[in-house]
């Protein structure tokens, strides 16, 4: 049976010349990059490149990146290691922000919930592109406070912008690059005590640097223009599709549908229906979707982020999220849809 995957914001493949630069760098490249003899300074050398490519793509300094093993880790290194100076102050935190930015705040203590602002806010977290609806968010400029931003979901499906944020979280895996390659990038004057000890990364995080991943990173990211524009393709058969869908009934809607979004993403409320039996049934007939983020898949609990925009239990619970590859095609989306139609009408 064919497969379609339509299931982009979890993980989508990466590029060809991607596995190609991390297969000859396994094979090539495989010293460790702290070593001080010939091998290990050629391997220095490599890694120094890729993260002078990467802040280029970004528009940033090389020594502000730190190379680490995923968007998660990257919370988990910048909240932790900023936390003796900020956990005691009042922060302002979008509700609706991925589980591996709210975990790492779980016991920070004055946490506000945008939009409440607190007057003497510290730090404001905001993701650039939720990761459930696609809703596209500008970052918070608030007096002094720093601007935190989850770019996970926005590398290589909308043009970014670091210059209004002072951090942000970049994941390989969704943009055409490797699994276990992701960035922090920090501004200098951020307060940070490493919790990852180790020489790497100017001891900003310790343990050796996967190397080969770095590279298929920086590889991915010399596509990312002819993504951005294959994404951009994507939003009229999304639109189109979307119409479609909800002209089968008024109890279904769109998440966040006025708003600007990833043009790749769609989350479906199909209200009176199981967005998990719905995602099930979809998967038995060839179509890989999800009913939101792929941590949250398979939880018994509805979506945060779906609750945090004001919609009951079991609206959250109706919901489908369909985010398409680049490339993705009319046939394909007309596939799905057709498969959609029949599995509501069962
Ligand atoms: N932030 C957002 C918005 C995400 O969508 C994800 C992954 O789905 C993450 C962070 C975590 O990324 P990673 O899988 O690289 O840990």
């Amino acid at each position: 049976m064919d497969r379609f995957y339509f299931d982009a914001n979890a993980s989508a493949p990466p590029h060809p010349k991607v596995v190609e630069v991390v297969h000859r760098a396994m094979s090539e490249d495989w010293a460790n990059p702290t070593s001080t003899h010939r091998e290990g300074q050629r391997a220095r050398h490599r890694l120094e490149e890729a993260r002078r490519a990467l802040a280029e793509h970004l528009g940033v300094a090389p020594a502000e990146l730190v190379f680490c093993s995923s968007a998660t880790e990257a919370a988990h290194l910048l909240f932790g290691g900023m936390k003796t100076e900020l956990g005691d102050r009042p922060i302002c935190v979008n509700p609706g922000e991925h589980s591996a930015v709210l975990n790492q705040l779980q016991d920070w203590k004055h946490i506000n919930w945008a939009p409440e602002i607190p007057k003497e806010c510290a730090m404001v977290v905001q993701m650039g592109a939720n990761n459930e609806t696609g809703a596209l968010k500008p970052m918070p400029q608030i007096g002094k406070a720093l601007r935190i931003m989850d770019a996970a979901q926005m590398w290589g499906k909308v043009p970014m912008d670091l210059s209004k944020s002072d951090a942000a979280f970049l994941s390989g895996h969704k943009m055409g690059g490797p699994r276990g390659a992701a960035l922090l990038w920090m501004r200098p004057m951020l307060p940070f005590e490493p919790v990852m000890e180790g020489p790497q990364e100017r001891r900003r995080r310790g343990g050796t640097e996967d190397l080969a991943a770095i590279l298929g990173l920086a590889e991915a990211a010399k596509h990312v223009s002819e993504r951005l524009e294959a994404q951009a393709r994507l939003a009229p058969l999304r639109d189109a599709m979307e119409t479609e869908i909800c002209s089968w009934s008024s109890d279904f809607d769109v998440l966040c549908k006025p708003e600007a979004r990833l043009p790749n993403t769609s989350a479906l409320l199909l209200r009176g229906h199981s967005g998990e039996a719905v995602q099930m049934a979809l998967d038995l007939a060839g179509f890989a979707v999800s009913t939101g983020s792929a941590c949250h898949s398979g939880s018994v609990k509805p979506s945060h982020a779906v609750m945090a925009l004001g919609y009951s239990e079991p609206e959250a619970r109706s919901v489908i999220r369909i985010s398409m590859l680049p490339g993705t095609t009319e046939v394909q989306v007309e596939a799905l849809t057709g498969a959609l139609k029949r599995i509501l009408r069962r």
